[in-house]
């Protein structure tokens, strides 16, 4: 079952090199026809030209295409800029995220969390953004709870924001329980799955180690055992993926959302599979 709602993540690339090999991915995704494609956004601004670059290409070859925003280490004022320029691009839709500086960074700026800059983004611009804000089937890693984050991911709709992408993971019961509980704690927003396709054992560890996705131990097991025969680790994340998005669509997801790290392969191939 292909989805409706199809979208894919970028992050902006920082070399001439990254810029055309992007170009390159974003041609053979783009005969995916997905809804929209994401560019994400360095904590603290860090990224905010190579950001905007991406986007504004991607709509020039006629595609959808949203920002991700970062609130933490900004101000009032340098948020609001970005939100002007964005509007003068005539850009409508957006992912706003608190996003995480590096260690001993503290947290600085002027907003906190995401659903304060949800809040903003409604009382400086009203309905010009149509908004997605991140949500977490097994837990944001800070915090308190499952209960407090879902209390937490409930004040970003209630702020104003219309659709919400989940943190990607392994294990479709996390995903359809969050839905469950965020349903009756009375969002009725989309909430699309984030999918990250499974290419690279030692990349996944990292990555999962920081965001606290967990890898089913069955999962690990498996890569483990494949060492650094890369072909075996991607037909088997194929496999794995595959079958976890087939389940989720059937299940009522009302879309994925797929993590490419700019590359073009593993997010086609598992589309392909999906009939
Ligand atoms: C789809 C998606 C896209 C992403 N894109 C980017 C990106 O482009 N750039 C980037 O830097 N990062 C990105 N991230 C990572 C994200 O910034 C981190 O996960 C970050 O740690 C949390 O961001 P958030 O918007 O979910 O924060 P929040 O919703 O603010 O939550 C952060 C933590 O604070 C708690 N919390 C939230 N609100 C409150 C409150 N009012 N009071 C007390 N506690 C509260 C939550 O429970 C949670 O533990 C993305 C994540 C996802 C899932």
């Amino acid at each position: 079952m292909k989805p409706h709602n199809f979208s894919i993540e970028f992050f902006p690339p920082k070399t001439e090199e990254g810029t055309e090999k992007l170009r390159l991915t974003r041609t053979k995704l783009a005969e995916l026809n997905p809804k929209y494609f994401s560019v994400t956004f360095g904590a603290g601004g860090t990224t905010q030209q190579g950001t905007l670059d991406t986007v504004v290409e991607i709509r020039k070859e006629g595609f959808d295409a949203a920002p991700h925003l970062s609130c933490v280490g900004g101000t009032r004022d340098s948020i609001r800029q970005i939100l002007q320029t964005y509007k003068d691009h005539d850009i409508h839709r957006l992912v706003a995220l608190r996003g995480d500086l590096p260690s001993g960074y503290g947290m600085g700026g002027e907003f906190r969390y995401a659903n304060e800059l949800v809040e903003f983004i409604r009382a400086e611009t009203g309905d010009w953004f149509h908004i997605e804000v991140a949500a977490y089937p097994e837990m944001h890693p800070q915090a308190k709870s499952p209960q407090d984050d879902l209390q937490n991911f409930v004040r970003k709709i209630q702020a104003g924001a219309n659709a919400a992408i989940t943190q990607y993971f392994y294990n479709a019961d996390a995903y359809f329980q969050f839905v469950e509980n965020a349903q009756k704690a009375g969002v009725n927003v989309p909430i699309v799955a984030g999918i990250m396709p499974i290419t690279n054992s030692s990349q996944l560890m990292r990555f999962s180690e920081m965001c606290g996705a967990e890898i089913p131990r069955w999962v690990r097991l498996k890569l483990a055992s494949y060492g650094d025969d890369s072909a075996s680790i991607k037909a088997f994340g194929l496999d794995v993926v595959t079958q976890m998005c087939e389940r989720l669509l059937a299940g009522g997801a009302p879309g994925l959302h797929f993590y490419s790290l700019n590359q073009a392969a593993a997010t086609t191939a598992i589309w392909k599979r999906l009939v």
